[in-house]
C-alpha cells in the first residue's frame, strides 16, 4: 500500500491525474480483480470485466508513461532531486549522486541533512529553506566542494510543489552544473588581461594602467615617471635558441624587473621583449637611479648558457613630455629607440627632439585626410571557405592605402588614427559603399550568395551613423541585407551603453549578419555574446597560432565553438597558415576558415580569379 501511496504521489507531482474512485482497483492484480468479478452478481459481471479491462490496460499505459518519464529524468543532462516536505530524498537522479559524491547509489527515504559534510552546501539548508518555508521558489548559484573531481559550480533552482488540496508536499530542485564555462570565463579574463608568457599585465592592462596612473597625478598634481624598456637583439636569440628558451628568458627578465622597483609600482608587458615599467612619485634623479637599478639587474647571465642580455631603456616624465598616456608612451618608447641607436644597453630621457614618432603620426594624418579623394584607398578581399564543404562562401573585405611617401601604411597604423580624429566616418561609408558595390557585382556574375564581411569601429556607430551608412550602401549597391556582414569587435561591446545595444538591434532589423571578430583578445565574456544577437564568432589569430602546440589555445578553441554553436552562431578560425591548423578546426566542427592558407587578402580583379581557379579545383577533386 505504502508503495501504492508513493506511486499515487509520484504521478501527481510529475502531472498525471488519478481518479481518486479507480485508485484502488488499479493497483489489484489481475487474479484478485477476477475474484472481484465472479462474486458480483450475474447481470453485473460482464459489465465488470470490462471496467475491469480497460482499468487494466489504462493502469499499464500510465506505466509505461511513467517508466518513460523516469527514464528522461535519469538521463537529464541537469541534476535533478525530489525531497518530501520533511526533508527526506524522494527521488534524485543520476547526475544529483555524482554531483554529491554518491554515484551509484540510492538514498531514497534519506534525510538529505545527514549528506551535510559530503558536498551538500549549507546553503540548501538556509536560504532554500527559508524561501521553501515562505512558498517561494529560489534560484542561485550552489557550490557543491566535495563533487569530483575538484567541486562544481551549478546554478540551482529550488521549487515548493503543491498537492491537489494546496499543501506543500515536495521540493523539486533542478541544477545545471556551469563549471566549465566559469572556467573557460576565468581563462578568457585572464588571457585577455594578462601576457601568457611572463604573466605580467600584457599591453592593453598596462595602457589601462597608465591611463589611471595619468588620471591619479593630476588630480593629486602628482609627477611620475613611464620607463619603456626593449630588450636588445632579442630577436636573434629567440630564432638562435628556439621559442621555449626565448619564452624562459623573458619570464627570467619579468622577475628581474619586478626585484628591481618597489612593489607599489607596475610592471607591463607590451608584447614580445618590450616592457613598461610605472614609477610613482618618481622623477629626474630617483627615476634616473630606479633606471640604473634596472639595468643593472640585467647583468647578471641568464639561462644555463650564461647568456648577456642587455635592454635599451627610454623614459618620459608625467606632466613634462607629455599630459596624457598615449603621448607618454610615444615620447618613451622614441627614447627608446634613441638608446637603442646608440648601439642599446643604455638608457635615454625622452627630449622633443626625439619625437619623430610624433611628426609621423601628425603626417599620417594629414595624408589621410586626402585619402579618399586622391583615390589611394582600395579594398582587398580575403576569402571565407566553409570547413565541411570547402565551398568558397564569401569574403571579409580589408582596407588598403597606396601612399608611396609614407610606406603604404597598413590599416593596423592608420585605423586607430582614422578613429581618433573621425576621419573613419567618410572613410567608413566609402569601405561599405565598394564592399556592397563589389559584392553584388559577384553575385550578378554568378556568385549568387556570395557575402562580404566589413569591418566597423565604434567611432562610426556614434549618433547611429552607421545605419544610414548601411543603409544608403544597400540601397545603391542593391545587395540584399542579409550578404552583408558586419564585423565588431569586443571593445565595441565594452561600453555597454543602450545607445550601442539599440543601434545593434535596428542593425539586426534591417537584416545585415552581425559578427564578433577577433574574439578572446579583449574582455569578451560569454554574457556579451548572451546578450548581443551576433550570428558569428570570429577566433582570434592568436589562439590558431599556436594551436599545434599549445593544449591551453586548444581548448579554449574548442570551448568556444561549443559555447557559441550552443548560442546559436557559427564560428571563423581566423588566420589558417598550415593544413593541421585547419584539420584541427574542422575537427572541432568550427564551421568556417580564413587566412593565408587559402590566400592573403588580394585585390577584386585578382579574388575572381583565385575563386574560379579555387572552385574548379574543388570540384577537380569532388569528381
Ligand atoms: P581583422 O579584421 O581581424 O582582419 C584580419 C587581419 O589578419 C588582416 O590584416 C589580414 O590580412 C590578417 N590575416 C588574415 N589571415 C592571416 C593569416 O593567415 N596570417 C596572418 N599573419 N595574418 C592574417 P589587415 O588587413 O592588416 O587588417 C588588420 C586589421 O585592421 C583588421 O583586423 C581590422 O581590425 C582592421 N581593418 C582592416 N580594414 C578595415 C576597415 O575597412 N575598417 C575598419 N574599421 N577596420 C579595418
Ligand atoms: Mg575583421
Ligand atoms: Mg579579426
Amino acid at each position: 500500500m505504502g508503495c501504492i501511496l508513493r506511486l499515487r504521489q509520484w504521478l501527481v507531482v510529475i502531472g498525471i491525474p488519478l481518479v481518486a474512485g479507480g485508485g484502488a482497483l488499479l493497483f489489484l492484480p489481475p487474479a484478485a480483480a477476477v475474484l472481484v468479478a465472479l462474486i458480483s452478481t450475474a447481470p453485473g459481471t460482464w459489465l465488470l470485466l470490462r471496467q475491469l479491462r480497460a482499468q487494466q490496460a489504462r493502469s499499464e499505459s500510465v506505466k509505461a508513461r511513467l517508466k518513460q518519464l523516469i527514464f528522461g529524468l535519469e538521463h537529464s543532462p541537469q541534476a535533478i532531486l525530489f525531497t518530501t516536505a520533511s526533508g527526506l530524498i524522494a527521488y534524485a537522479n543520476r547526475n544529483f549522486y555524482e554531483l554529491i559524491g554518491h554515484a551509484g547509489e540510492n538514498l531514497t527515504g534519506q534525510d538529505l541533512r545527514q549528506y551535510k559534510d559530503i558536498g551538500v552546501p549549507a546553503t540548501l539548508f538556509g536560504d532554500v529553506t527559508d524561501a521553501i518555508s515562505r512558498g517561494e521558489e529560489w534560484h542561485g548559484e550552489l557550490y557543491f566542494e566535495k563533487a569530483p573531481p575538484d567541486g562544481r559550480h551549478t546554478v540551482t533552482t529550488c521549487k515548493p510543489i503543491f498537492n491537489e488540496q494546496g499543501e506543500f508536499s515536495f521540493v523539486l530542485s533542478l541544477i545545471d552544473d556551469i563549471s566549465d564555462e566559469k572556467v573557460f570565463t576565468q581563462r578568457l579574463i585572464t588571457n585577455a588581461n594578462y601576457d601568457t608568457v611572463t604573466g605580467l599585465p600584457n599591453r592593453v592592462n598596462s595602457i589601462e594602467r597608465l591611463e589611471q596612473a595619468v588620471l591619479a597625478a593630476k588630480s593629486r598634481e602628482a609627477d611620475f615617471t613611464l620607463i619603456y624598456l626593449n630588450l636588445d637583439r632579442f630577436k636573434l636569440l629567440n630564432d638562435s635558441l628556439g621559442h621555449s628558451e626565448g619564452d624562459k628568458v623573458l619570464n627570467e627578465v619579468a622577475a628581474r624587473l619586478r626585484n628591481a622597483i618597489p612593489s607599489n609600482d607596475i610592471v607591463g608587458c607590451l608584447g614580445g621583449d618590450k616592457f613598461m615599467i610605472l614609477l610613482q612619485n618618481q622623477r629626474d634623479e630617483t627615476a634616473t637611479r630606479t633606471a640604473l637599478a634596472v639595468k643593472k639587474s640585467l647583468e647578471e647571465p641568464f639561462t644555463a648558457q650564461d647568456l648577456k642580455i642587455t635592454a635599451s631603456i627610454g623614459m618620459s616624465t608625467f606632466p613634462d613630455d607629455a599630459d596624457n598616456a598615449p603621448d607618454l608612451l610615444l615620447n618613451a618608447e622614441s627614447a627608446m629607440y634613441s638608446a637603442r641607436e646608440r648601439g642599446g644597453d643604455s638608457f635615454y630621457r625622452y627630449r622633443p627632439d626625439t619625437a619623430n614618432r610624433a611628426a609621423t603620426r601628425l603626417a599620417l594624418e594629414t595624408h589621410l585626410r586626402y585619402a579618399i579623394e586622391r583615390n589611394e584607398l582600395s579594398l582587398a578581399y580575403q576569402p571565407v571557405i566553409s570547413l565541411a564543404e570547402n565551398r568558397l562562401v564569401g569574403a571579409e573585405a580589408l582596407l588598403r592605402w597606396r601612399n608611396a611617401e609614407l610606406e603604404n601604411p597598413g590599416p593596423d597604423k592608420f585605423i586607430p588614427i582614422a578613429e581618433e580624429t573621425g576621419l573613419i566616418i567618410p572613410i567608413g561609408d566609402w569601405v561599405l559603399d565598394e564592399a556592397c558595390r563589389q559584392a553584388k557585382k559577384w553575385q550578378d556574375d554568378g556568385d549568387t550568395d556570395f557575402i562580404v564581411a566589413v569591418n566597423v569601429c565604434a567611432k562610426q556607430f556614434e549618433k547611429g551613423h552607421i545605419l544610414t551608412a548601411v543603409e544608403q550602401a544597400l540601397a545603391k549597391s542593391g545587395l540584399p541585407a542579409q550578404c552583408l556582414e558586419l564585423e565588431m569587435t569586443e571593445r565595441l561591446l565594452m561600453r555597454n551603453d543602450s545607445e550601442t545595444r539599440s543601434i545593434i538591434d535596428q542593425l539586426r532589423e534591417i537584416g545585415v549578419r552581425l559578427s564578433l571578430d577577433d574574439f578572446g583578445t579583449g574582455y569578451a565574456s560569454l554574457s556579451y555574446l548572451k546578450q548581443y544577437p551576433f550570428d558569428i564568432l570570429k577566433i582570434d589569430r592568436s589562439f590558431i597560432m599556436d594551436c599545434q602546440t599549445s593544449e591551453e589555445s586548444q581548448s579554449l578553441i574548442v570551448a568556444i565553438i561549443s559555447m557559441a554553436h550552443s548560442l546559436g552562431m557559427k564560428v571563423i578560425g581566423e588566420g589558417i597558415e598550415q593544413l593541421e591548423q585547419r584539420r584541427f578546426l574542422r575537427n572541432c566542427n568550427c564551421d568556417m576558415a580564413q587566412g593565408f592558407l587559402f590566400t592573403q587578402a588580394i585585390p577584386a580583379d585578382r579574388f575572381t580569379r583565385w575563386a574560379d581557379q579555387y572552385r574548379q579545383l574543388q570540384s577537380a577533386q569532388s569528381s
